[in-house]
């Protein structure tokens, strides 16, 4: 780094990053600002951003009427509890999900990061049977491939490799991993494992058509449909995890639209707020909320985060669906993967490249190996560009609103970084 402001040197010994072998990764880069789908280095230097901040900033940054919406709403009213007091920005956002949530979803319960809406949704699930008096059903049925969070419960039902569970021996609690059902070994697989364990499951728990940090993986609307088949067939609750997938990502504003499957519960975060404050919510269907609605107080969904329903995050989601409704947020998704498609195809074939897929705003060059990663990462730098390649895959998932000069930058980057890979 060239110029290292004081606030870096500073606070650098004392910060803890995500994911970070701190001692031999190459060390952050100092954001200074951002805007559009830019991000300004201290140093002065400009990268096209091709993350979108862990797939948050659909709008990219700062876009006016979010950051604008934020602003009145921290001089108004910045939170309040939930416990006994509601606001007008959570119950219109609550309402604005429900409409627009595929099939019948009543119920919104809100939440500050994906992992938690996902506890709270395996939570939901689980005392959906208790509170109906139907004991044992307790384990999900999830996914090799899957990524669900970094608590301790979403761990559990993450890819056993990705969620650690051999670390992690003993901590996690046991649930039932198996393939997705996408051909015949491995829908007889699922089959078995239902039939083996279906009476003490709470449900199904899936990603849909795309498992995102688990690997990029896509599957086809078939796997869907025979999930959501599966689940009427045993009785179980089919919940989608669509916090990647979700707002656009794939095209439609929630992946399993294009499949014409619903879920009793969904999950959604990251880019429910345009990326600029945290958010996430569980939405279930009236079927979900009924067997909590009670004369008895123990039947009541317990769980309460303190932050649940923040007045400003829940201004800018509102501020979020604005955008999408007045601009034409999902053709900009569907006009990515028609860039995307033939300027990453133009990889297929060179040495090391095992595979390269694009669905919506999800471009993924699938390596056989990175065998540097400091390296890889430095170059694309060196490119000008922001992506965060892991394992093997090295993928684009740029804000929705991306013109097409950056989108290019982006796909001239990675097609040049593999190639020297
Ligand atoms: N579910 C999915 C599908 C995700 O991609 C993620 C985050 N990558 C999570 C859950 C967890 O979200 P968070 O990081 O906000 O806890």
């Amino acid at each position: 780094m060239v110029t290292e402001p004081t606030w870096y040197a500073r606070g650098l010994p004392h910060v803890w990053l995500p994911y970070t072998q701190m001692k031999t990764a190459n060390p952050p880069l100092a954001a200074e600002r951002t805007h559009g789908t830019r991000i300004v280095l201290a140093d002065g230097q400009e990268l096209v951003d091709g993350i979108a901040s862990w797939w948050t900033a659909v709008h990219g940054y700062n876009h006016p009427h979010i950051v604008q919406a934020i602003q009145a709403q921290a001089a108004k009213l910045p939170h309040v509890m939930l416990g006994g007091l509601v606001h007008e920005q959570v119950l219109t956002l609550a309402a604005r999900l429900c409409a627009i949530a595929p099939g019948g979803m009543e119920r919104v319960f809100f939440s500050d990061s994906g992992s938690v809406a996902v506890e709270v949704a395996m939570k939901m699930a689980t005392q959906y049977w208790l509170n109906q008096n139907i004991r044992g059903r307790t384990k999900f049925l999830a996914f090799r491939g899957g990524y669900h969070g970094d608590t301790i419960g979403t761990m559990a039902v993450c890819d056993p490799e990705e969620g650690m569970h051999n670390l992690f021996t003993g901590l996690l609690p046991e649930h039932v991993i198996v393939d997705l059902p996408r051909d015949e070994a491995s829908i007889a697989a699922f089959e078995a494992a239902l039939e083996r364990h279906a009476h003490h499951l709470a449900g199904i728990l899936v990603e849909p058509f795309i498992q995102g940090a688990g690997g990029m993986l896509f599957h086809s609307e078939d796997v869907l449909k025979r999930l959501r088949a599966a689940a009427d067939r045993y009785d179980l609750l089919l919940i989608f995890d669509e916090i990647f997938t979700g707002f656009g990502r794939t095209g439609p504003m929630f992946a399993c639209e294009a499949a014409e499957v619903a879920p009793d519960i969904m999950t959604v975060g990251k880019a429910l707020t345009g990326g600029a404050i945290p958010l996430a919510a569980t939405i279930a269907t009236q079927k979900v909320f009924d067997a909590f609605w009670s004369d008895d107080p123990a039947h009541a969904l317990m769980h309460g985060p303190t932050f649940m329903g923040n007045a400003l995050a829940c201004a800018a989601a509102n501020a979020s669906l604005d955008l999408f409704e007045q601009e034409n947020r999902l053709m900009q998704a569907v006009d990515i993967a028609k860039f995307m498609g033939p300027e990453l195809g133009g990889c297929i074939g060179r040495k090391g490249v095992r595979d390269v897929r694009v669905r919506g705003a999800v471009g993924v060059v699938e390596l056989d190996e990175i065998a540097n990663l400091n390296d890889f990462k430095r170059r694309l730098v060196a490119e000008g560009v922001w992506v965060r390649p892991f394992r093997n895959i090295v993928y684009l998932t740029p804000a929705l609103t991306i013109d097409e000069n950056d989108l290019q930058t982006l796909t001239r980057a990675v097609a040049k970084v593999v190639s020297g890979a």
